[in-house]
């Protein structure tokens, strides 16, 4: 008998694809030394974050004012918060106060707060494919149902597909602009229709809008803000990526004040922030923020990354979308069975993960989160595997 639920072993049965090539990267290390491996897997920033955030963490762990460590209001300092919803008005022109933003544990803390906050059971939650496979986890763990949309063939919104999945159980429809695996950005003009689509709703349906990459865009490209396409959009958002602080566990809620019920669902997620036992982000965290939170890691590296490796594929023969922002690529297998043609590429050396992970088979996706040197020593093995499935 077994100490562990029977719900969550069934989710341990089906271990992710991620984890499955993180296992078979360290055993692939090991047998061929790490030089010889080339891992596009993981999202984790290699770069460090700005000396800015180091400098700010120093002076505010020397800063002997009484309280620094105690507890807060559950959605954060108040005066932290009153900064970025300043900076969020800016951006949107909408009137956000203090009162609309939570500081939360990464944006993983913020959608659980937010699902918890929305979700009765078997209410219904969309997402677009290929999408996040922690989305399933969190609107499972909040009694919700995921209903997957596919995108079109540039992985951008099918307004259509969307319409047809809404059901009067749905609650939300999450969006991960810049995106992951696929790295595009979604248009304001496709924004703006679903926003007409949510408002000619009966019922009342809040966009969840996943922003972790939004500062992460190339050739200058900045991604749509969503709540200025969106009356009823909630910001879920980090600096895990755009500040490389992933393990801080740092970012925030921001509930549109075009929500008629914003202040409801401020007070709800309050509790629930409190009640999933995050009881408030890092306080150190959320001080550094309000200095640094404006910066962003050095972009130019990735954007040199996404070229060399985007234009190494496409020269080779595979079909990808340029990506305009994030850490990924999302290429088509050159065989529609993405497992196998994974399982060649580890062949040479190379680790990717299938797309079928992601909810769209015949693709893989790739990380730009590697040494230069490590993108460009792979091209001989991508296309080695490339010219026997052509038999070139
Ligand atoms: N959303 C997306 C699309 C992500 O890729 C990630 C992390 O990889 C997260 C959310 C979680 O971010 P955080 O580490 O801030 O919880």
């Amino acid at each position: 008998m077994s100490s562990v639920s029977r719900a969550v072993s069934e989710k341990l049965a089906r271990a992710s694809w991620i984890r499955k090539m993180f296992e078979e990267g360290a055993r692939l290390k090991a047998e061929r030394g790490p030089g010889n491996v080339f891992d596009f897997t993981l999202g984790n920033p290699e770069v460090e974050p700005p000396a800015a955030v180091a400098d700010s963490l120093r002076r505010l762990v020397d800063d002997e004012k009484r309280g620094q460590h105690a507890y807060m209001p559950n959605a954060g300092f108040p005066d932290v918060r009153a900064k970025l919803a300043e900076g969020l008005a800016a951006k949107t022109g909408l009137p956000y106060t203090a009162n609309h933003v939570l500081m939360t544990v990464g944006a993983g803390g913020a959608l659980n707060t937010v699902l918890k906050a929305m979700l009765d059971e078997g209410d219904e939650v969309i997402a677009l494919a290929p999408f996040f496979v922690e989305y399933g986890f969190y609107v499972g763990n909040h009694g919700g149902k995921l209903v997957l949309v596919d995108t079109d063939e540039e992985f951008q919104l099918d307004l259509d597909k969307i319409a047809a999945a809404i059901t009067p159980k749905t609650k939300a429809i999450l969006l991960n602009s810049p995106n992951n695996p696929t790295g595009v950005i979604y248009s304001a003009e496709s924004l703006r229709k679903l926003g007409a689509l949510i408002d000619a709703q009966d019922q009342p349906i809040n966009v969840i809008s996943d922003e972790p990459y939004k500062a992460l865009t190339f050739d200058g490209a900045v991604a749509p803000e969503v709540p200025s396409c969106i009356k009823r959009t909630i910001v879920a958002t980090s600096w895990s990526k755009a500040l490389a602080l992933p393990g801080e566990r740092i970012g925030y809620l921001a509930i549109s004040p075009e929500i008629p019920e914003a202040k409801e669902l401020f007070d709800a997620s309050c509790f629930t922030l409190r009640t999933l036992g995050f009881v408030n982000a890092p306080a150190l965290w959320q001080r550094v923020i309000a200095e640094t939170g404006e910066l962003t890691v050095d972009i130019a590296p990735y954007q040199e990354k996404r070229d060399i490796f985007y234009d190494g594929l496409t020269e080779i023969g595979y079909e990808a979308v340029k990506p305009g922002g994030s850490f990924y690529i999302f290429p088509k297998t050159p065989i529609p069975d993405d497992v196998e043609f994974v399982g060649m590429l580890q062949e040479e050396g190379i680790l990717a993960v299938p797309g079928s992970g992601f909810g769209r088979k015949g693709y893989m996706r790739v990380t730009l989160t590697v040494p230069k040197d490590t993108i460009v020593r792979s091209m001989p093995g991508f296309r080695k595997v490339f010219e026997k499935v052509k038999g070139a």
